[in-house]
């Protein structure tokens, strides 16, 4: 008999993404595919949640059979309310990016809120070949959701010295005082208004500048952080988490100046291979058919960053 792709498609298990808009995101083209290679019947849908709606559409998540959802702006911190437990990391960062759906023995889900993005992020740091454990100082440029992510790593990941350089400074210095109370006895950390002049002098002494604000990202492309005229640092890493385009003006600079240079599409796919491990783990029986090994997160990510390369490049 021919397997019938319709009624499949009906039992398929729901996983996701929370956000509002959501409809722009990638996280639906790269776990599809990932589910697709893994022959998983799951299938990762783009749920847009108003803010405010967060604490119902986690009372559907419940209800409806999700094995888990991503979480993105602006819900990363709101949904923290609407779940049972929460990892010490995401609960110290103060930031869910993946809710994992477990059951008891009596079927009754129970909602598990982590952070992927901050091992995301180390890991593609890692895998572009530089090592986050230096004393020179790492800068951060910008001071919203992904700036708070990235300083927690660097901070975990024992930098001793953390800048954090943005336009607003006043929001650096919120998110610097949030995080010290959070994590105590790590890192010292600056906040500083984000200038040519300072971002010039300050990456002389840097080895690490992460471009964590919205500036050269699609359609405003020709943008950069960095001066024109003024050669990146050769002994720098730069790293931008803008991944639309996938070659920021700021990665062409850095590349011209002699520096390491690494794009944002590998933490997006590489915390989206983490989100998945967890909710296979999580359901190994269903998950496979002859249960469940471990993920292969690098391959795996390997795999999502060129599902969504294939989209960028369209
Ligand atoms: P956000 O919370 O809205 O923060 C935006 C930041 O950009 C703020 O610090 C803001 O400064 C700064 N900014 C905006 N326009 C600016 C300008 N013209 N000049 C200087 N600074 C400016 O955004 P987010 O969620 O942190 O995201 C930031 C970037 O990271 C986005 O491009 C996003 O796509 C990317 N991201 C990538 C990944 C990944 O996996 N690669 C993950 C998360 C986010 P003010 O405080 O002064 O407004």
């Amino acid at each position: 008999m021919r397997a019938d792709p319709a009624a499949a498609a009906c039992r398929a298990v729901p996983v996701g993404v929370i956000g509002w808009p959501v409809a722009h995101s990638l996280s639906p083209v790269m776990h599809n595919a990932a589910i697709k290679a893994l022959g998983l019947n799951w299938h990762y849908l783009a749920l847009p949640v108003a803010p405010g709606q967060v604490g119902d559409a986690l009372r559907g998540v419940r209800a409806l059979g999700f094995r888990g959802i991503n979480v993105t702006v602006p819900h990363k911190t709101a949904v923290m309310a609407s779940l049972d437990a929460v990892a010490p990391e995401a609960a110290a960062l103060g930031a869910v990016n993946t809710v994992v759906v477990r059951h008891d023995a009596g079927g009754t889900a129970f909602l598990y809120g982590t952070n992927t993005d901050v091992a995301g992020f180390t890991g593609a740091l890692l895998a572009g070949g530089h090592d986050p454990v230096h004393d020179r100082p790492a800068l951060v440029v910008g001071a919203g959701g992904a700036a708070r992510a990235i300083v927690y790593a660097l901070l975990t990941a024992g930098v001793s010295e953390v800048k954090v350089l943005n336009r607003t400074v006043a929001h650096a210095e919120g998110l610097i005082a949030d995080l010290s109370t959070r994590c105590t006895g790590r890192g010292h950390l600056q906040a500083v208004a984000l200038s040519d002049d300072h971002l010039v002098s300050l990456a002389r002494e840097a080895d690490l500048l992460v471009n964590a604000t919205t500036v050269g990202m699609w359609p405003h492309t020709e943008a950069s952080i960095w001066p024109d005229g003024v050669p990146v640092p050769a002994g720098l890493t730069v790293y931008d988490l803008v991944y639309n385009p996938l070659e920021t003006r700021l990665l062409r600079q850095a590349r011209r100046g002699g520096a390491r240079a690494i794009d944002g599409l590998d933490m997006l796919a590489r915390q989206g291979a983490l989100a998945l491990a967890l909710w296979l783990e999580a359901s190994p029986d269903e998950a496979s058919p002859g249960g469940t090994s471990a993920l292969d997160v690098d391959a795996m990510s390997e795999l999502m960053r060129q599902a969504c390369w294939d989209v960028l490049a369209a």
